[in-house]
């Protein structure tokens, strides 16, 4: 079980999460993914967390996904399977447990599809049993607050979130000398944080800005950060409200309007055209 605290699990509201989920969200590229695995195992050499515990392999973690499709599906899952367990309608205490432990160790990097030789996207499966638990309200209740937070705009009240800020504001135009262009419209670069980010790599942003100043660009920052570390509501499986934070995202990157977009930290958050199971469109960056 997760150290982190979650609310007292309901399986009957589980269930109903397992039944909406499962029967709402498959479409053709999850049903590949469902249907395709050949077992070989090579995804666990992609995995970053199978060093830790071989059942955080992919395959085993993305299994609970199969066995409550195959249940439902599959003629397999609906005869043997679930005479052997292969498949399951839905999941008992415990297993709901090892499921919650089971998305927590995954941060959908993608590397398990790239060494899988179906190209299979664990994480993407991993992805139903995270919304199943944000359904079924199982999730750790610190990162639901931040997340709530990062959702209504609330974060913008906390003084510590905008002191680091606004100290790392300090620190860029202490590094550039000048003061720092913020929210410039048109810019050619905008060097884009979140609180995340100024929180744990500041200098890295100080740096980066000094560098495209002194390579004489024409960059701009951001006044206010544009969430904590967005979209939250991606990993807690509450994609309605990633897309709420990633509209607010695109809204900004819309008005400044810059040619390129240089982040500090990941990208795999703010996909292209598609990906990361949240359709959204940015303006041309290329
Ligand atoms: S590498 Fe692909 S086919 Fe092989 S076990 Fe993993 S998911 Fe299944
Ligand atoms: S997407 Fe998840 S399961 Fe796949 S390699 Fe990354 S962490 Fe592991």
């Amino acid at each position: 079980m997760s150290s982190l605290q979650l609310k007292e699990v309901n399986l009957e509201t589980l269930n109903k999460a397992i039944d909406g989920v499962i029967y709402e969200e498959l479409n053709s590229t999850l049903l590949y993914y469902l249907q395709s695995c050949v077992n070989c195992k090579a995804c666990e050499a992609g995995c970053p967390f199978v060093p830790t515990s071989l059942k955080y392999s992919p395959v085993n973690k993305a299994e609970i996904a199969r066995q409550l499709y195959r249940y439902r599906f599959s003629i397999w899952g609906k005869t043997v399977g679930r005479a052997i367990g292969g498949s399951k309608k839905y999941l008992k205490l415990d297993e709901a447990e090892t499921m919650i432990d089971y998305i927590w160790h995954c941060v959908n990097c993608g590397s398990c599809m790239f060494v899988c030789p179906m190209a299979i996207d664990s994480g993407a499966l991993i992805d139903l049993l995270r919304k199943i638990a944000f359904k079924a309200g199982m999730v750790p209740k610190v990162i639901a607050d931040i997340e709530m937070l990062e959702n209504s705009g609330d974060y913008l009240k906390i003084s510590s979130f905008m002191d680091a800020w606004n100290s790392t504001i300090d620190k860029i135009k202490e590094a550039i000398g000048r003061d720092v262009p913020l929210d410039k419209k048109g810019s050619e670069i905008l060097l884009y944080a979140s609180i995340y980010d100024v929180l744990t790599y500041s200098d890295v942003i100080v740096k980066t800005a000094k560098i495209l100043d002194l390579l004489k660009k024409d960059w701009t920052f951001m006044s206010k950060p544009l969430g904590i570390r967005p979209p939250l509501g991606l990993v807690l499986g509450d994609p309605v409200g990633a897309i709420k934070v990633m509209e607010k995202i695109r809204s900004y990157f819309k008005e400044i309007s810059p040619k390129y977009i240089v982040l500090i930290s990941g990208g795999y958050e703010y996909p292209g055209d598609s990906g990361f199971h949240c359709e959204l469109k940015y303006p041309d960056m290329n």
